[in-house]
This record gives C-alpha cells, structure tokens and sequence, in this order.
C-alpha cells in the first residue's frame, strides 16, 4: 500500500493557467502512481479563492472529466495563505502527505518527485528552496531577498528563499492545526511544528500566463504581517532604546551639573527644543508599533474562522 499524496493549489483569477497547471499536474500525479510511488487515491486538490473570473467553473469541470482533480471553494476571496491552509486541513484527513503549490507553474513540478522521496526517507516536512531568482525581475528579487533578511533580523524564524512550496506529511498537519491564531503567515508557522525536515532545490521559473496576485501593496503587508506575527523583537527594541535614552539623558544632567558647578554658561533653548523633537518622534513611533501589536491582540480574541467552505468536490474512489 502507497501513500496518499494530495497537491494542493490555491487559486485566484487563475483561468489562463489552470488549463495547463492541470493537465501538468495531472500528467505528473498519474506518472507517480504508475511508478507505484504514490496511492492511486492521490488527488489534485484546487482550492478556489473566491476568484471573480471563471476560475471555480474550470476546476468542476476538470473534477466531472477526471475523479483526479478535486475542488473546494471558498465563500469568498480570503487571500493566498487562508486559502492554502483551507486546502491543507481538507486534506490533512484524506491522504498521508501533502504538497502546496502556487497555481502559476513557477514552482517546478518536476521536484515533487524528489519531494516524495524526501518523505519517504522520514522528513515529515520537505521545503522547496529556490536555487536561484534569476527569472524573477530584479525588482522582485531586490524586496523579495530584503524580505527573508529583514524577517530573519527580526527574529522570525524562516526558511531562506522558501515561498509555500512543500510537502507536509499527515501529522506534520495535525500539528499545524494545532495553531489557532488567525493572522496566518504559513512560511513561519510550519517550521515552528518541528519534526525531522528536508530540502529540495529547484529552479523558479516565470508566471506561465496571467499576472501576479501580488502587487506592491500585498506584498509589504504580507511583510509586516510576517513579523508582527512570528516576532515580539520590535517591542524589545523599544524597550532598549528607552533605556539608552534614558541614559544619554542622566549623562546630560551630570554634564550640565558639572558646568553649572564650575560657573559655565548652559547652552541656549536649541538643545531643549530639539530634544522634546526627538522625544516626541519617539513616543509617536513606540506607540504605533505596540498599537500593532494591540490590534494583533483585537482580531484573535474575536476569534474570527480563517474559512468558511461552501462546497468540497473529492471522489475518493
Ligand atoms: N492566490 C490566492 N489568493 C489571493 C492571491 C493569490 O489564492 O488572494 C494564489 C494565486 O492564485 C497563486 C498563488 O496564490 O496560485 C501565488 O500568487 P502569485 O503567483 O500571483 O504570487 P507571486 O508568484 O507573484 O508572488
Ligand atoms: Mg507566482
């Protein structure tokens, strides 16, 4: 007996894609279970993310033509992470492993083969780590690389150069599911469910047809929720600079002190004026960095759902 493997696609707009995302994937998945390497329960498993254009047509009636494609679809557009983790946990109960991927076919479908291996040497979690960005544009690649850095500074735990390409075995789900937050930032959550993980290095390719979901604005916010997130460092960052400044400031009076004993003149009001400036630039900054963390705190005790399917399409035959 093979285990189940389930690939998991989120999908928004994707209409000029799916029709060769599918037929790739499908070709693959098929190989797999030819080679006897995979169940041939396997599944293709395209999660529609409340899409405007014809995209949740397109996967009914790729799942009518073949019992290979299954389908969920989301009440309504819920961004890339909510609907990837919706995929994941529907799922989590029908096979033994899992691979996410984007829908655009940038992530080389070719490393799921070695993907599959990984998990069958005893990695319960297999990152796909891009080797290069050579195809992305240099703009994607400067913020992109500044992304990982700024991450890693900040004391959030991630993967270099991993996007939301992996395999994760049954229980490495479980565990996930386990996290109830509802600010998902997926690429730092999975490490954090341990377990023994591998990598598998591929080439990420151009988007195959359509544009990207992820302007400039998305892509700084997901920024920010990646480290408001994972990381409690901003706030301790504060709390050192407050007590440098304390400091400076106890220095300051004792010079003052000193020059007032010795009869010197004190400076004039520049020094006053510009350290209430720098103070209150201070205090505006601090206050706006824990109000993030404030309205962090406001959306998970609402305890929102992170999903809401309507529909599940899956044979499982
Ligand atoms: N996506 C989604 N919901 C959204 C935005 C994007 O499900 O609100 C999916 C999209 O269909 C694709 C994946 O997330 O499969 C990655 O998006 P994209 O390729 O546009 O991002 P990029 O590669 O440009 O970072
Ligand atoms: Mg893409």
């Amino acid at each position: 007996m093979k285990d189940i493997l389930y690939i998991v696609v989120p999908c928004y707009n994707e209409e000029e894609v799916l029709p060769e995302t599918s037929k790739r994937l499908k070709e693959k998945v098929t190989g797999l279970i030819q080679a006897g390497k995979v169940s041939e329960k396997s599944r293709i498993l395209f999660v529609n993310d409340g899409s405007k254009d014809r995209t949740w047509e397109l996967i009914s009636a790729l799942h009518e033509s073949d019992p290979i494609f299954s389908g969920i679809d989301l009440t309504r557009n819920r961004g890339h992470q909510n609907a990837l983790l919706a995929g994941l946990m529907t799922a989590k109960d029908k096979c033994d492993m899992t691979i996410s991927m984007d829908a655009d076919l940038q992530d080389d479908v070719d490393a799921v083969d070695r993907m599959v291996e990984e998990y069958y040497a005893g990695c319960d979690i297999v990152y796909g780590v891009r080797s290069s960005r050579k195809k992305d544009t240099f703009f994607k690649r400067f913020t992109a690389e500044g992304f990982y850095r700024v991450m890693n500074l900040m004391g959030a735990e991630t993967v270099f150069n991993h996007a939301d390409y992996r395999l994760m075995s049954k229980r490495a789900l479980e565990g996930l599911a386990q996290f109830k937050e509802v600010n998902l930032f997926l690429r730092g959550m999975v490490p954090m469910v341990g377990y023994r993980t591998g990598t598998v290095e591929y080439e990420r390719g151009e988007r195959f047809a359509g544009e990207s979901k992820y302007p400039l604005k998305k892509m700084l916010a997901f920024a920010m929720e990646g480290i408001t997130s994972l990381s409690t460092k901003p706030l301790k960052m504060i709390t050192g600079l407050g007590f440098f400044i304390f400091l400076v400031s106890i220095i300051m009076l004792i010079t003052f002190i000193v020059k007032w004993a010795l009869g010197m003149t004190v400076a004039g009001w520049a020094s006053v004026i510009c350290s209430v400036w720098a103070i209150g630039g201070l205090i505006l900054l601090s206050l706006g960095v824990i109000g993030e963390y404030i309205g962090k705190i406001y959306l998970e005790t609402k305890g929102r759902p992170r999903f809401l399917i309507r529909e599940v399409l899956n044979d499982e035959g």
